[in-house]
């Protein structure tokens, strides 16, 4: 591809860097944080709505999508220029991706025309907040395995509605949620892929209990959500009975996308740690097993570069990006897990301080070592992908699935709880 800027694409970035400039603060630290005045969760979602309001009014929120729906009619470029220039500011991003990266999508795809100019322009300036109801406690890599049922009420006099039974998990966002997709059972005489129904849901609907789970870092970003004789309207299904699993996978395509280009690269961030700590007498930089190490990452995070720019060439021509998004989130999460250990390593005890002071970065590599073996399940976990390169990218023999083709009812376990 031409990296360069067509004439257009220029401009294009120049009106980006304008609004920018006017509305936000260029970075001058790579750890710089929009929420770093924020205390509590409420603060955090505060910041973050007050954001993409801001956005939304200027046209400036979910580019790529239709105008009518809160979007700018952009291109695949624009977008990519967008992503590019406002990496350079401090900006509340990340909080609404779930809604805006995968429920969207998934509402564009199978909801009414009523229900997607009501919903759409609201996610786009986050007046909603959308969360992912799809794993439990038993499915999460296994999705297809989910036990929460949904059944159609026939009673006499009942209204044209669903009733919903059981449990979610790791449903981040659901605490500050309006509304959500939620994936069910609707027929378990059939195989697993076959028997599931999605739909969308108000989270203040009656039966539905939020529970926050505290994490190791402190902090509260997922629940576990219970449905009880939850009442869903059959309008507010997506897609057809049954047909659940192919609805789901236009929310995964997206969430792989969405979530790994939300990560960034942080080998840049070990490289100016090396420069500062010592080791051996001496800044750690000029240790040959350091630059050693460095250099590897440097080579790896050189190659998703490219493997970016390939998907976005073929995003520009109209294609489809293929299978990049599973390489790329493979090879970032697994490099800001294991750069942030080393980095860590090199601080020497500074390495377990909090302190800007007298650790010099703050808690930014703690913060990264904490958060990034998350970055290597969500979405996907590593094993996942990796199968998935392996069948769909490289042809190799496919997993073992023994329950493919038999009704989910005589699956081992299909009838216990949890
Ligand atoms: C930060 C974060 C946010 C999340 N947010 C949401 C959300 O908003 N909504 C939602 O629905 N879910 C969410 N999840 C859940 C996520 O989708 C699941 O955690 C993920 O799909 C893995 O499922 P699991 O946790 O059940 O692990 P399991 O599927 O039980 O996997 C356990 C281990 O076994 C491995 N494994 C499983 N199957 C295979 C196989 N066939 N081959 C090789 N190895 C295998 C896995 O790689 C993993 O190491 C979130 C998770 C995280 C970490």
């Amino acid at each position: 591809m031409d990296f360069n800027d067509s004439p257009t694409e220029a401009a294009f970035r120049q009106e980006v860097r304008a609004f920018l400039d006017q509305h936000a603060r260029l970075r001058r630290e790579p750890n710089e944080s929009a929420f770093d005045s924020a205390k509590t969760d409420a603060d955090r979602l505060a910041i973050a709505k007050g954001w993409q309001q801001t956005l939304a009014d200027a046209g400036w929120a979910c580019l790529s999508w239709p105008k009518t729906y809160g979007g700018r009619d952009a291109t695949p470029i624009e977008q990519v220029i967008w992503n590019q220039e406002v990496k350079r500011y401090v900006t509340p991003d990340g909080m609404f991706i779930i809604g805006q990266g995968m429920c969207a999508p998934t509402l564009m795809a199978y909801a009414s025309e009523q229900q997607k100019a009501h919903h759409l322009p609201r996610i786009a300036s986050a007046a909603e907040v959308w969360c992912q109801l799809f794993s439990e406690p038993v499915a999460g890599s296994d999705l297809a395995g989910i036990k929460t049922r949904a059944l159609k009420d026939r009673s006499a006099g009942a209204g044209d509605e669903w009733v919903v039974n059981g449990q979610k998990v790791w449903t981040s966002g659901a605490h500050y949620s309006d509304w959500g997709i939620l994936i069910t059972r609707t027929d378990p005489s059939v195989p697993k892929h076959k028997g599931l129904t999605m739909f969308f849901l108000d989270m203040k609907t009656p039966g539905v209990e939020v529970r926050p789970i505290k994490q190791i870092n402190g902090n509260k970003d997922f629940n576990e959500v219970y449905f009880t004789d939850v009442r869903i309207p059959d309008s507010q299904r997506l897609g057809k009975p049954g047909e659940g699993w192919k609805v789901a996978l236009v929310t995964l395509m997206n969430e792989r996308l969405a979530v790994g280009s939300g990560l960034s690269n942080t080998v840049m961030d070990v490289f100016r740690a090396a420069q500062t700590v010592e080791l051996d007498d001496e800044p750690a930089i000029r240790n040959a097993a350091v630059r050693d190490q460095l250099a590897n990452w440097y080579c790896r995070e050189m190659g998703l570069k490219y493997t970016t720019y390939r998907m976005i060439t073929a995003l520009s021509r109209g294609q489809d990006p293929g299978p990049e998004a599973s390489i790329s989130k493979v090879v970032v999460g697994a490099n800001n897990n294991q750069s942030a250990s080393y980095a860590l390593d090199l601080q020497d005890t500074g390495g377990i301080l909090d302190d800007d002071e007298l650790s010099g970065f703050g808690n930014q590599f703690q913060r990264q070592f904490m958060r990034s073996p998350a970055n290597r399940i969500e979405g996907g976990s590593d094993e996942i992908l990796r199968n998935i390169i392996a069948e769909r990218v490289l042809g190799m023999p496919p997993d073992i699935r023994t329950d493919k083709d038999v009704p989910f009812s005589e699956v081992p376990g299909a009838n216990s709880k949890g």
